[in-house]
């Protein structure tokens, strides 16, 4: 039996569950909000924590240091990037088991009951008041935040260029992935286009362009919902894990991309005039 799941057990407890102690950290972690530049970067997946009231939903502790828990490496390349842009950060603090925040609520993979090949059994069979608990607790303050942020900066007239920041396995079902990183879009490729170009003039850095996946409605929140609804200039990067494992390489990535990112804006800003 997998130790530490989580049930209601009377109709009364069920109607107060409470997903998260007062003790708990928040679920958005905020940096630099004063930050200047027109950049924002976010990072859906940042954490691999989980809330203590739901143990370790049923899996051995190698699956929840997995990329199946968080975007290993992610924030902390998104925190020098934004740092060398000069640009506020807001990431998620708990882990994407709990609830996708890449992923519409309705869509049924938004709390995962199977990562990747392993089931987890701390997501099977969740009543409504556990389902409503963890989107209002977790997903719900991580976009609101967001929302009201970019509202804020569009009241006093600032542009933003929207970086979404994850990181993804190296080994995907025992398959190899060769390219180093990859820009991802949906339906708005103009600056994710630029951001591809810039990365591209390191010849020896394999960069995908839209591969292994893509944006989509369906597979993904935090672009559509918060950047192509708004028209806002916008890349979803993806960085291979196992070239973050190290300080070194997540100060190189970063180094990398913000670089990148800064000549894409001044590209299209440049193209805009
Ligand atoms: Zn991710």
């Amino acid at each position: 039996m997998p130790k530490s799941i989580d049930h209601c057990t009377t109709a009364a407890a069920a109607a107060d569950y409470r997903l998260l102690a007062d003790d708990e950290p928040a679920p958005v972690l905020e940096i630099g909000r004063q930050r200047r530049s027109n950049f924002l970067v976010v990072v859906d997946h940042a954490s691999r924590r989980i809330p203590r009231r739901l143990g370790d939903l049923g899996l051995p502790a190698s699956e929840l240091q997995r990329h199946i828990a968080w975007d290993i490496g992610a924030l902390a390349v998104a925190r020098h990037v934004a740092a060398e842009l000069d640009a506020p950060l807001v990431a998620q603090n708990y882990s994407r088991l709990v609830i996708d925040c890449n992923r519409d609520p309705k869509v049924a993979s938004s709390i995962p009951t199977v990562g990747e090949s392993i089931e987890i059994p701390g997501n099977i069979a969740l009543d409504e008041h556990q389902v409503a608990a963890r989107r209002r607790e977790i997903f719900d303050p991580y976009h609101d935040h967001l929302r009201a942020l970019l509202d804020e900066r569009r009241a006093a007239g600032r542009p933003t260029f929207l970086v979404s920041q994850h990181s993804m396995t190296h080994i995907f079902r025992g398959v190899r992935r060769e390219m180093h990183a990859a820009v991802l879009y949906n339906r708005d490729r103009r600056f994710a286009g630029l951001v591809l170009d810039m990365l591209r003039r390191e010849p020896d850095l394999h960069v995908a362009d839209n591969e292994p996946y893509f944006v989509s409605d369906a597979t993904d929140y935090t672009i559509p919902r918060h950047a192509e609804e708004r028209g806002l200039p916008h890349v979803e990067i993806e960085i291979r894990q196992d070239l973050l494992h190290e300080d070194a390489g997540q100060l190189q990535w970063a180094g990398r991309i913000a670089r990148a990112l800064r000549d894409a804006e001044h590209a299209f800003l440049g193209a805009a005039a």
